[in-house]
């Protein structure tokens, strides 16, 4: 009865968000609007001379635009405890710890309730879209998604990184039960102390309720794939804990063995289909279909930086759709995918324009008057002038700045995302990449997505052979003159000495930007050097995060490893097999 009254109407959410993108100016105004109201107290925004005015325009004059650098004395404050309202109106009980994989370093950004519903009415709004098209029954969902350990600061907040946030919080579970995605696996095995573990247990569970799952998601894409290569090693042993109906001795924390006993029991059947189905299988082609026959799609975040996890997900997947999952930060949410049926690489986020203030900050504009004055590139040097919601234009390329309703004013977000169009009058985006994350020596300039296009394009040689990139991430080694790119890969399995020096001239030569190429041209750039690693080597970094307090859940294999990120730095250059130097040029 009570789960009968919790499921959601779909159309009715559907007609509220065609309501409100008709409308996105105004409501951005409210929204606006609302937020300044609510904070006006907070010391940060009193500085800034509002007055108690709440119009786009005061608001662009008064508050400047800012970084997580800039805001941190303050988010520091809220961490440790202060009594006066700093940032938000209410007090911040909670702090999220962004995962930080880019930076080397997990951020503080202030969470609260307001934004817990926001991250309801995304996930109900592209529930609404996506069950149109793909209509999951009454069934369960194997979700890989992991919560870290809760601890607090200073000041006696919260602080645990934005997804534990959501996945501990009760409206979560009941978001999850109302869009019929219920996760298979007891909250022991979510909140369990080591991923590991919690991975295992998953796959377990997954198997156990094998006809009812009606989806495999996770937060981003790149769980999904080491769950089922984790699968690939341990299915075995997962088949002889079904057959047993005894929990392998691998599994050690107590509350996770419990919740785990009272769903394992006995199923030599069980067990025996498995089996024949992994050794019918040619590669593990088709792996996710097979175990889960009533799978209706595979859902996560796909695009950006878990665009490279894609092919391997494919081969998994078989004929099973892959749907991305909405685009959102620990800072806040920004569009939800209401065209479930693009495949990931043209899937585009329509921004809600009630869940924040948004503003855009137009590259080409800004790239070309800085380049004209220096030559030479640096943005966060020029004088940016953004623009509304509404009057980005199609086809432009603009870095994002949030206004939440956690305490973050005019932020930059530092993603760049390009407008592929409109729905009704909200923007529809597509991520491009972080723009922080750029090779560059001196005018070249080579972004997130310049690399993943080079790597691509290096990787189908080895593919000949049957092999593929497991993980690659990029540096640049300006410890000799001339500098040069440096790209790490991990790789499938053993690849000739021939085939490596091809992808490595290959990777040389896929990077087309001009200042790249020019400078390569007149040796201003050395030769761009292959460094391959040993096979777990990524895994090491992953190892290295969780320890910094980030989790899996969150986690995305820094592209670009820059100088402050010693240690990371260190695991791949401890780690390199073979490395070649390109002959391209
Ligand atoms: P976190 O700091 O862990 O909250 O990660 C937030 C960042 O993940 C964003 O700023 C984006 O760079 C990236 N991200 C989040 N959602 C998406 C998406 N749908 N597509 C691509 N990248 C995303």
């Amino acid at each position: 009865m009570l789960e009968k009254m919790e499921i959601l109407d779909v159309e009715k959410l559907i007609g509220d968000f065609e309501v409100m993108t008709k409308d996105a100016e105004n409501v951005q105004r409210e929204t606006l609007k609302m937020i300044l109201e609510e904070n006006g107290c907070a010391e940060y925004l009193q500085n800034m001379g509002l007055n108690g005015r709440t119009d786009p325009e005061s608001f662009k004059a008064c508050v400047p635009l800012v970084t997580h650098k800039d805001l941190e004395p303050y988010i520091q404050r809220v961490a440790d405890g202060a009594f006066s309202p700093i940032l938000t109106g209410k007090p911040i009980t909670t702090i999220s710890l962004s995962s930080g994989t880019t930076q080397g370093k997990p951020k503080f950004v202030p969470f609260n309730n307001e934004l817990m519903e926001t991250t309801l009415q995304i996930y109900h709004t592209s529930f609404a879209f996506r069950n149109r098209e793909f209509p999951i029954e009454n069934g369960k969902a194997l979700q890989f998604i992991y919560s870290s350990k809760h601890s607090k600061t200073k000041g006696g907040l919260f602080a645990g990184t934005a997804t534990t946030n959501v996945f501990r919080n009760p409206q979560f579970k009941k978001a999850m039960t109302a869009m019929q995605s219920e996760c298979c696996s007891p909250d022991e095995v979510i909140v369990g102390p080591d991923f590991h573990q919690s991975l295992y247990c998953h796959l377990l569970c997954g198997l156990i309720f094998h006809e009812e799952i009606q989806l495999v998601s996770s937060t981003f894409a790149h769980s999904i794939v080491l769950a089922f290569r984790t699968f690939e090693q341990v299915w075995e042993e997962l088949c002889d804990d079904i057959r047993e109906g005894v929990l392998t001795s691998r599994i050690t924390f107590p509350s996770v063995r419990s919740a785990m006993a009272k769903l394992l029991k006995p199923n030599p059947e069980l067990a025996d289909l498995i089996e024949k189905k992994c050794s019918r299988l040619s590669n593990w082609y088709g792996l996710i279909p097979e175990l889960f026959p009533n799978v209706k799609y595979i859902y996560g975040i796909m695009t950006g930086s878990m665009e490279p996890y894609l092919k391997k997900l494919r081969h998994y997947a078989a004929d099973v759709p892959l749907i991305s999952a909405d685009y959102g930060s620990s800072e806040g949410w920004i569009g939800a995918n209401i065209n479930p049926s693009l495949p990931p690489e043209s899937t585009t986020y329509a921004v809600l324009p009630n869940i924040g203030y948004f503003e855009f900050i137009p590259l080409k504009e800004n790239v070309e008057g800085h380049m004209q004055e220096n030559g030479n590139v640096s943005f966060l040097s020029t004088e940016p002038k953004p623009v509304g919601l509404t009057e980005v234009k199609v086809g432009e390329e603009y870095e994002v700045i949030i206004t939440s309703f956690a305490g973050l004013y005019r932020y930059r977000l530092g993603d760049v995302v390009k407008v592929m169009g409109f729905h009704n009058s909200t923007p529809e985006l597509k991520f491009v990449c972080r723009r922080n994350l750029m090779l560059t020596i001196n005018i070249d300039k080579n972004t997130e997505k310049d690399l993943q296009l080079a790597v691509e394009e290096a990787a189908k040689l080895i593919a000949e052979e049957k092999r593929e990139v497991i993980d690659f991430s990029s540096n640049v080694d300006v410890s000799a003159d001339p500098g040069h790119y440096v790209i790490f890969w991990e790789i499938s399995g053993e690849v000739s000495d021939e085939v490596l020096k091809e992808c490595c001239n290959c990777l040389d030569r896929s990077f087309v930007d001009a200042g790249y190429v020019s400078s390569r041209k007149v040796k201003a750039i050395g030769p761009l050097e292959l460094r391959v690693v040993w096979k777990g080597t990524f895994h090491k970094i992953l190892d290295h995060y969780l320890r910094l307090g980030a989790v899996v859940s969150q986690f995305k294999t820094p592209r670009y490893v820059g100088p402050t990120n010693n240690k990371v730095l260190q695991i791949l250059c401890d780690n390199v097999a073979k490395n070649y130097f390109s002959t391209a040029f």
